[in-house]
């Protein structure tokens, strides 16, 4: 068996430990005589496996009292339409903040539902920085402000939380939860796909704020009814099984590993090391603000374009697999996340070394 390195954005890398673990409870789950999949949602092994799973997010993201953390599907994209059916609670406009694809794709859908105000946008500097937060226009009579942690495809992050005064922080965390410590007691609503940090596609975590559940819209669907999937457990429909059981493993390794504290400590030591190769060559380069390089995600350009293909076609045969940037801005992107060994991120910068070497 030859597993490869996966810089894949996500679906991503999963821990080996989980995998090998679901391995040996495929056919038989603890004695229970069937595989994850096969069990009732209802029934005690599953409500077991459910609630260790959540008892384990709340206790590495240290969620406080006061909040909801709801397991749902439909993916971050659900979510840019739920927050608006959610929290306007009568209001007319909610600020965002456009630091990349992501908080585009959230601003296109907000717009269906209010007013949306730009707080800040870097998009004027191809998102490649963060506005400094006292130029952002925040106006206090919106219902929330939305901004997103980690731009995935821009390779752009967050390094402290926002001051957005009275209102809601709403925040996507898609790309880097669990990556490092988080004040979730700032936000009122913290989401994010577990495709990347938590496990496989299919599940999307919640975290809000009490004070926000039960605000919906009349014509609100049930199944994204925050108040409703709170009130049945997230289980409102039968929800992602398997799924919600992966990230509960995942979630048992990274306990295993120090939890979210040591998981940063190994992340900033694997960014670290990558965007230094990049910035010690001539031919890689990385085009992100310092101050706000991603841990997650490291997007790079080639000052020779016409290298690209053979770059990627190298690195595939050498068991360096994604490393293609997204198509929207091209060049590479080597997606780091919690499961990618440090080993994979050395094997990449001999990689690269040897290619610069030779080209
Ligand atoms: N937000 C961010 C930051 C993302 O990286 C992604 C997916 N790459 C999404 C939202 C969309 O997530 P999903 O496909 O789970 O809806």
């Amino acid at each position: 068996m030859a597993r490869i390195y996966n810089f894949s954005a996500g679906p991503s890398m999963l821990p080996e430990a989980v995998l090998l673990q679901a391995q040996r409870e495929m056919l038989d789950w603890q004695g229970s005589g069937m595989s994850v999949m096969e069990m009732s949602h209802r029934g005690k092994h599953f409500m077991a496996i459910a609630e260790q799973m959540k008892a384990d997010l709340i206790e590495l993201l240290a969620v406080p009292a006061g909040y909801q953390v709801l397991f749902l599907q439909g993916g971050a994209t659900a979510q840019f339409a739920m927050i608006p059916q959610n929290i306007l609670n009568g209001k007319t406009k909610a600020c965002y903040v456009n630091t990349g694809a992501w908080s585009t794709a959230a601003i296109k859908e907000a717009g269906k539902y209010c007013e949306v105000q730009i707080a800040a946008s870097a998009e004027a500097a191809s998102f490649t920085t963060i506005p400094a937060y006292a130029d952002w226009q925040i106006d206090s009579g919106a219902a929330y402000l939305h901004y997103t942690s980690n731009e995935t495809i821009h390779g752009v992050e967050f390094n402290d939380v926002p001051q957005v005064g009275e209102l809601p922080l709403v925040c996507d965390m898609s790309s880097n939860i669990l990556s490092r410590p988080v004040d979730v007691s700032r936000y009122g609503i913290i989401y994010a796909g577990t495709q990347k940090n938590m496990g496989p596609s299919g599940v999307t975590v919640v975290i809000v704020r009490d004070d926000l559940v039960g605000l919906e819209t009349k014509n609100t669907p049930a199944v994204f009814s925050y108040a409703q999937q709170a009130k049945a457990d997230s289980m409102l429909n039968t929800p992602a099984t398997y799924n919600w059981y992966l990230l509960g493993l995942t979630l048992q390794w990274l306990k295993g590993e120090g939890g979210v504290g040591a998981i940063e400590q190994r992340n900033i030591r694997k960014a670290g090391k990558l965007y230094d190769a990049i910035d010690n060559s001539s031919l890689y380069r990385n085009p992100v603000d310092k101050a706000y390089r991603s841990r997650m995600n490291v997007p790079f350009v080639l000052s020779d374009p016409a290298l690209d293909k053979e770059f990627l076609a190298l690195a595939e045969r050498n068991g360096l697999s994604t490393l293609a940037g997204h198509r929207s801005v091209g060049g590479m992107r080597a997606s780091i996340y919690n499961a990618m060994p440090e080993a994979g991120v050395d094997a990449l910068i001999a990689f690269m070394a040897e290619f610069e070497r030779t080209h």
